[in-house]
């Protein structure tokens, strides 16, 4: 039997593809982790907004075969923007400095031609200068890391963001000057009307949802022995212990002997906010903030991706790992930022919200966190202990990609 720990998008897709028999604890009142969505006063608000880019067609299929009705999923259109000073400029930056203020853009395309192409880089924030130029780094990229990471970019590693990170070199930098928005619109993403859960309940479709046993905590396992003891109390054997909860968490009732400053994250608070009417940005899906005066890195428009006529958003502010956040505290700032930054009126009216904090939100991705995770993982697999997940794997990744990782553990594991 395995155990499963974490109902979220990873464990229930290693359910869903493992012949195996299992059982899966959950620690909260609902299952979808991360993927859990709020439906209040007719609005549909993520865990902070979540959508969906398959590349993969058969991991789109073994979600997308379990959705009855296919209009549920708006097909969007992406439009996105940086809010730069006064303006806004399509995202990415680095590939619309075209759109900036004339001395701004030369300084932007002098600095992109003066890069020393041999010059080496040892972390993120050499990276975004060696690769982009002065110019680029301090108007957007760096500004707008470290106000979403909230640490010093020094620490990253350089490929912190795999490949989520809008790489573009000199040419596709100038050939997008002339194709300009259209290309910046080129990309479509997914949404379910219902939010994010639809996804994770297409999934359960496939899974023994009898097995699943909300409200309780994985609190120790005795991995030799392969126990594992339930915060109800209940001690547990297993074959194979399939663990999605962040990794260090897992060190930690593991009783595995680690470095605990090898670990770092950010969390995000996240303000889902429902107003009484349309506000003044009728067409972005979301904004991007580098600036320092405005609190939040990322405003999302719930109401403009899925055509609604009232403004639904949900804005996402970030913090260090040890700072303590007291969401009420942040509530008149963000309302006020949100008034000087043009995405409501200051006479629309919150009819609704609610507050979510993501911790970890984000994991800080150096040479020794990517080291140890690798080490430590494969110590545990000798002991039938599999860690995976977004932060069971210790990464930045989609949904996407934890189901590809659970379905190749499962078909690695399955009787
Ligand atoms: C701000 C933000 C925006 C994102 N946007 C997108 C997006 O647009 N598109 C996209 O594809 N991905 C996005 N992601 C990534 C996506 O959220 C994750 O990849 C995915 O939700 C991770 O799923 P998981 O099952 O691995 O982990 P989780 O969702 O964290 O699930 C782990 C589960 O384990 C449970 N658990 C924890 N500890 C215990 C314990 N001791 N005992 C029992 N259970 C426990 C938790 O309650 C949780 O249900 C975003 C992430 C963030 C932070």
């Amino acid at each position: 039997m395995d155990l499963i720990i974490g109902a979220g998008i990873t464990g229930l897709c290693y359910a869903l593809f493992t012949n195996n028999g299992y059982r899966i604890v959950e620690k909260e009142k609902e299952i979808g982790g991360y993927c859990r969505t709020t439906k209040r006063n007719g609005f549909v608000w993520d865990y902070s907004g979540h959508f969906f880019h398959f590349q993969d067609p058969e991991i789109m299929e073994s979600i997308m075969s379990n959705i009855e009705d296919p209009d549920s999923i708006a097909n969007v259109t992406k439009n996105t923007s940086i809010k730069y000073k006064t303006k806004l400029v399509d995202y990415p930056f680095q590939k619309n400095i075209h759109q900036l203020p004339q001395e701004e853009f030369i300084d932007c395309l002098v600095d992109l031609f003066s890069i020393d192409s041999k010059a080496g880089f040892q972390n993120f924030k050499e990276m975004l200068y060696c690769k982009f130029g002065k110019s680029i780094a301090d108007k957007f990229l760096i500004p707008y890391n470290e106000k979403l990471y909230a640490c010093n970019l020094n620490n990253l590693d350089k490929d912190a963001m795999g490949r989520f990170f809008p790489y573009a070199d000199k040419e596709q930098i100038i050939l997008n000057f002339r194709k300009g928005k259209a290309a910046s619109y080129n990309d479509t993403f997914m949404y379910p009307r219902g939010g994010a859960i639809e996804y994770v309940n297409a999934v359960l479709k496939g899974v023994d949802s009898n097995v699943i046993q909300k409200e309780t905590s994985i609190k120790s396992i005795d991995i030799q022995n392969k126990k594992a003891v339930l915060s109800s109390g209940e001690e547990m054997e297993y074959d194979n212990l399939i663990s999605t909860i962040p990794f260090p968490k897992l060190l930690e009732i593991a009783h595995i002997d680690y470095d605990r400053n090898i670990y770092s994250w950010n969390k995000v608070l996240v303000f889902n906010l429902g107003f009484d009417k349309k506000g003044p940005n009728t067409t972005s899906h979301w904004l991007y903030f580098p600036e320092k005066k405005y609190s939040f890195y990322r405003v999302g428009f719930y109401d403009n991706i899925l055509g609604q006529d009232r403004t639904s958003l949900y804005v996402e502010l970030g913090f260090s790992k040890d700072e303590e956040i007291i969401p009420e505290q942040w509530k008149d700032k963000v309302l006020d930022d949100l008034v000087d930054a043009g995405c409501i009126s200051s006479d629309d009216k919150l009819i609704d919200s609610e507050t979510i904090i993501m911790d970890p939100a984000y994991v800080h991705i150096t040479e020794a966190s990517k080291n140890n995770v690798i080490v430590l993982k494969e110590y545990l697999e000798t002991f039938g202990v599999y860690s995976i997940g977004r932060y069971g794997s210790w990464t930045y990744c989609s949904i996407e990609d934890n189901i590809k990782e659970a379905k190749a553990l499962a078909n690695k594991l399955s009787n």
